[in-house]
Formats: C-alpha cells, structure tokens, sequence
C-alpha cells in the first residue's frame, strides 16, 4: 500500500487520509484530502456524497461491482467532544436505487481515526470472499472464507481471536448481507448498526464481509483543554436544562418512550391500519421498566455521557438470548406494528436480525405486509410452508423473522422487502407494502408529526425518520411549533423550520455526532456544534457556516438522486400512513395530512423545483457547486 502524509499542516478533527480499496484487483491507495475539503464537507456522508458523486458512474446498478461503499467519519468521530460516536456507511441503495446512507455508533468510527484514516471506500468486487484488516496507518485485503457464513457475533469473535487483539473493531454483515438481503444491514460492537438503505447487500454483492481495525495513535486536536473543558460544560448545562430527557434517556434509552409513543399515536399499529390506544392496549409491556428489567448491564458508544444502550439476557422460557437492548424502533416495529405485546419474542428476534445482519424496521415491516396478506387471503399456509400468521403470535412472527434471516421458504420472498415481496406476490397486495420508493417506513406516523412525513419523501434517502423531529422547528429557526392538533397541521410558512431541521442534521451526520445528546446543543447557552468544531480543528466557525454545509450536503445528496433521473413525484407516502382514509378513532381520529404542501414549503425556501427536483443553478453556485449545477442544468 502506497502512503502519503496528509496533504496540508495539522491542525486537528481529522486525519486527513482516505482509503480507496479497489476489490476487483486486489490493490489499496491512500489519498490525502485538503483541510478545505474538510471545511466544505465536514466528513461523514457530506463527504461520502461528494466522492460518489465523483466517482460512480449514473445509473450504476447498486449490487454491480460499479457502485461503491464507504466508510466514513466526521471531524467530532473520535474525539473528546461528548457526541462523537458516529461513522456513517455510504453508497447507493439497492432498497431503493436512490443515495443510500445509514448511520451507526459504538467504537468503530473511533478507532478508524486512530488507525490514521477518516474513511474508507470500497471499489470493484473480490473473487472470493475478503474482508479489510486496517491497522495503525496499514491496510490489507485479507482472506475471509473462514468467516462466510457466520453471523456478525461469531464474525468479530473470530477476527479478534485471529489477530490476538480484543480491541479490535469490527463492522461486518451477517448471512442476509451475504444472500444480498434488500433488507440488510451492517453490524458493529455485535449490535449497533447502520440499518437502513440495504447497504448491507451492497458489502455482500462485493464478496466484503467485513472491515476490521485496530488504532493505537491519537487523533490530532487542535485544542485538547478546550475540548475538555466545552465536554464539562456541556455535561453540566445539559443535566440542568434537560434534566428529566437526560435521567430517562440514560437509564432506558428510546425504549422508554415505547408505551407513550404508542398511546399519543406516533407509532404505527397493526400494518398502519390500527389505534395504538384501542389495538394495542398493552404497549407498556414492550416499553421501559418492562425492557430494562432484563438489562444484565449498560452499555455506551464511545464517549457517551448519556449512554442509552444496554446488554439484555432473558434466563427461561422459549426466548432464552443474551442480547443488546432493543431500541423504540425495533419494539415499535416488532410490538405495535404486529400486535405483539411479548418482550421476550421481541428481545430474542432483535438478537436474531443483529446476528444475521436485517434492518429491524424493514424485517417487522415485511412481516406486517405478509400478516395482512395471509389474513386476506392473499398467500396462505402453503405459501407460508405451514406457518399460519395472526396479529399478536410471537411465536409465528418468531418463525418468519428466521425464515427472513436465513432467505428460506416464504422468507426468501420478504428478503428484499415489502415492494419486492408485493411485485413478486401481486394480487393485488401491494396495497398492504407500507414503503417510500422502496424503503419501510419508520415507525412515526406523519399524521400525527408532518414533519416525519415531509422528511420520508424530500430526503435522499427515502424513509429517514431521523431528519424529522418536530421538535427542532422550536429551537433552530425560530418558526414556533404550535401546539397539537389544530396550527400544527398548516405547513404556510414552515419551509424555514423544516430546511433548517434537515440542514442541522446534514451538520450532524457528517460531522460524526450522534443525534440524542447533539438535540442538546440546539438549546441557547449549552456549547453548540460550532464550539466543539473550533476546539478540535482549531477553526473558527459559528452555526451559520455549519448550516451552511449542511445545506450544501442536502443539495449534493439531492443531486445524486436528481442525476439517477427520481423527481419528487417518485417518493410518495401511502395512503395509510397519511389517513387516506382518516383513523375513525384514536389520537388521531379523523385526520388526513397532506404531506406534499409541506414538502413544497420545503422547495419553495430551499429554492429547488418541485417538478424536477433540482436545486437552482444560483444556489448551487452560491454553495460552491458549479460543476454539479453544470450536471443537473446544462447537460
Ligand atoms: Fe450511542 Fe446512545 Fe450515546 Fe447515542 S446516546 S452515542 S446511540 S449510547
């Protein structure tokens, strides 16, 4: 492998140095990367954008050797800032054909940037199975036929035992990668995972099972006291102002808001067809106390003041698993959206999607789909191989996840999710695939937050929830979120606030932060982002400019998609989950939102055109973007 030192003086919050790893011929470059690359793109997927749209041809199909998968880190990965957990996975999604990125914490990210590198992209495809080995400043493409086939547990057991070193981290992809799952995922710290966008088959599809570092140096900071000190401040101001979100948040994670999220009505239930309050009475079986109780310890990504994780272990009984604690998304998509009031069978089917490498949200959702589909008749017990399917049965939703994880059976047909499963199926079942172009929606319904529904079709990545908390209208824009139901209904005037909602969480994804204690810095007197970016790089930047690069990341997402030829009438939410027909009881009892006159209020202040999705060519100009407002308007 060719080295080469970073390109401009150290200053600090990056290494400067990518990986290329071309797979197809066995060979690895380093690349140094200007500090003002860092100052535009900040890391992350913004700088993940820029790459792929430089280097992947248009339309490349997204299991061809052609398309790439990166790795990456942001400025705060690594670092003494109290955020910095995260590394983001890149590439275009075989879900949905659009960008696809997915975000995932623990310790990887971290020890990347130790090993002297801010990411790594992934070309071509190996012959045979291989995984990277990365390690202090070398990387190697390594023989990895003794770990196909083994789930993302054994995996990392395996590369720890075989490079003698348990400090190593690993990001890996279990069988459903493998089997170039739609729905697959990829795997870190045996369970936390970068879920969404199916990239877990993109890493399959090039015969890559895993990367594998270890990272004894230091990662440059330009103001290590600094850093130390804003950490202090911000620990101490946050716990004062937010000192409930802090206590709970720690002590149960998103799994103790699962009862009240299902109560209010954010989570969807029985398919998006139901009422959490009236079909799912017993949501408090799936939510805090109820999931902590089998919590054995906590758990924490790197640097974590607020650390929400944990490992569960259930002792008896058919669900016996040591296993990470399930976070809302998966209770909600495995508890409401099937009726399943069981823990247990939740805890253990969590284990298994970790294992095998599935998208939690996108496994419960095809197992909502094919629930609908049996009850009406559509596929019966002999579609099923025998498993009969009802709201509720923990042990046959049990059965089917397995089925899902191991592509066998009626399992192989759920494996690339909903609209795959709904186009092989037909008659007429695709009204019961609950996606956007592709992609399983979360589980928070727009009709009762608008701005979760606005961000599952303008984002580039069909279907992110975690772009569209209400909440930050509040504090980011200054456009009041009024209160529930009536204003909060009318998107006139709110394109500010949902913008600025999407371009704060551009700044926190590519910086490498994660989104629960970063929520915090919003608020007025705690050290913002720009704080702890000048800490680290030694710059001197405020929010403005911050947000400013995350409207350049949206804009360049956007055109990556934009240039695959989608327009905004391609991401369309179903009828269901924008009550068409309105809920007749319930929270949300006779509402319909619609969804596209908050998209539009999005357009109109972002100044890109409804009709073809572009940004103007004046905005792109304005960001710096020249070559790809050449791309999008003048080709
Ligand atoms: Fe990780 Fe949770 Fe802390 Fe975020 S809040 S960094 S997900 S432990």
């Amino acid at each position: 492998m060719r080295t080469i030192a970073r390109k401009n003086a150290l200053t600090g919050g990056f290494t400067g140095r990518i990986l290329k790893v071309d797979l197809s011929h066995n060979k690895i470059h380093q690349e140094a990367l200007d500090e003002s690359f860092y100052q535009t793109w900040l890391g992350g997927y913004g700088m993940g954008a820029r790459i792929l749209y430089d280097s992947m041809r248009p339309k490349t199909e997204p299991l061809c050797p052609e398309n790439i998968v990166g790795f990456t880190t942001g400025i705060l990965t690594g670092t003494f800032s109290p955020l910095g957990s995260s590394f983001t996975v890149v590439g275009k999604s075989p879900l949905t054909g659009t960008w696809g990125d997915s975000r995932a914490g623990g310790y990887f990210g971290a020890e990347l940037k130790c090993a002297s590198f801010d990411a790594i992209f992934f070309y071509g495809r190996s012959s045979k199975p291989a995984y990277l080995w990365v390690n202090d400043g070398k990387a190697e493409i390594e023989d990895a036929s003794g770990i196909w086939g083994k789930d993302v547990v054994e995996t990392e057991s395996i590369l720890k035992e075989q490079h003698d070193d348990n400090r190593i981290q690993v990001a890996s992809i279990g069988p459903a990668g493998e089997r170039l799952s739609l729905i697959s995922c990829i795997v870190t710290d045996k369970g936390r995972v970068a879920g969404r966008s199916g990239l877990g088959a993109v890493m399959g599809s090039k015969n890559l099972k895993a990367v594998a570092v270890r990272g004894t140096g230091r990662i440059p900071i330009a103001s290590q006291d600094k850093l130390i000190e804003l950490r202090k401040r911000f620990i101490d101001l946050a716990k004062e102002e937010r000192e409930f979100y802090w206590e709970y948040f720690a002590k149960y994670g998103t799994s103790g808001a699962t009862a009240m999220l299902s109560t209010s009505g954010d989570s969807p239930c029985k398919n998006w067809t139901g009422t959490g309050s009236v079909d799912f009475p017993d949501a408090q079986k799936v939510s805090d106390d109820n999931v902590i109780k089998y919590m054995t310890r906590k758990y924490g990504c790197h640097g974590c003041p607020m650390p929400c994780g944990g490992y569960v272990k259930v002792e008896s009984g058919p669900y016996v698993c040591e296993a990470m604690k399930p976070q809302y998304e998966t209770l909600a998509a495995f508890g409401a959206l099937l009726l399943n009031d069981n823990v247990e069978a939740i805890i253990l089917i969590n284990e298994i999607c970790n294992k095998y490498g599935l998208d939690t949200i996108s496994t419960g959702s095809a197992v909502a789909f094919a629930i609908e589909c049996y009850l009406n008749g559509v596929i019966t017990k002999e579609d099923t191989e025998g498993v009969e399917l009802a709201w509720g049965d923990a042990d046959s939703i049990l059965k089917l996840t397995r089925m899902i994880a191991k592509r066998e059976g009626f399992g192989a047909v759920l494996a690339d999710g909903v609209r795959v499963a709904a186009s092989k199926i037909g008659k007429g079942s695709e009204k019961f695939a609950v996606h956007v172009a592709g992609q399983e929606l979360p589980m928070h319904d727009p009709k009762l937050t608008p701005t979760f529904g606005s961000a599952y079709t303008l984002d580039a990545t069909p279907g992110r929830h975690t772009q569209g908390f209400g909440m930050y209208l509040d504090t980011l824009s200054g456009a009041k979120m009024p209160s529930f139901p009536e204003a909060k209904y009318d998107p006139t005037g709110k394109g500010a606030g949902i913008a600025n909602m999407a371009y704060f969480n551009h700044v926190v994804n590519s910086l490498g932060v994660c989104q629960f204690p970063s929520n915090l810095c919003a608020i007025q007197g705690i050290p913002s982002l720009a704080d702890f970016v000048n800490a680290a790089t030694g710059w001197n930047t405020i929010m403005e400019e911050l947000l400013t690069c995350g409207e350049r990341v949206a804009c360049m997402r956007q055109a990556f998609n934009v240039r695959e030829g989608f327009k905004p009438a391609d991401f369309r939410l179903p009828d269901r989950s924008i009550g068409k027909p309105p809920p007749t009881e319930g929270p949300l009892k006779g509402l319909t939102v619609e969804i596209d006159n908050w998209v539009k209020e999005y357009y109109r202040y972002a100044d890109w055109d409804y009709e073809t999705g572009k940004p103007s060519e004046k905005k792109m100009i304005r960001l710096g973007l020249a070559d790809v407002a050449t791309d999008l308007h003048k080709k």
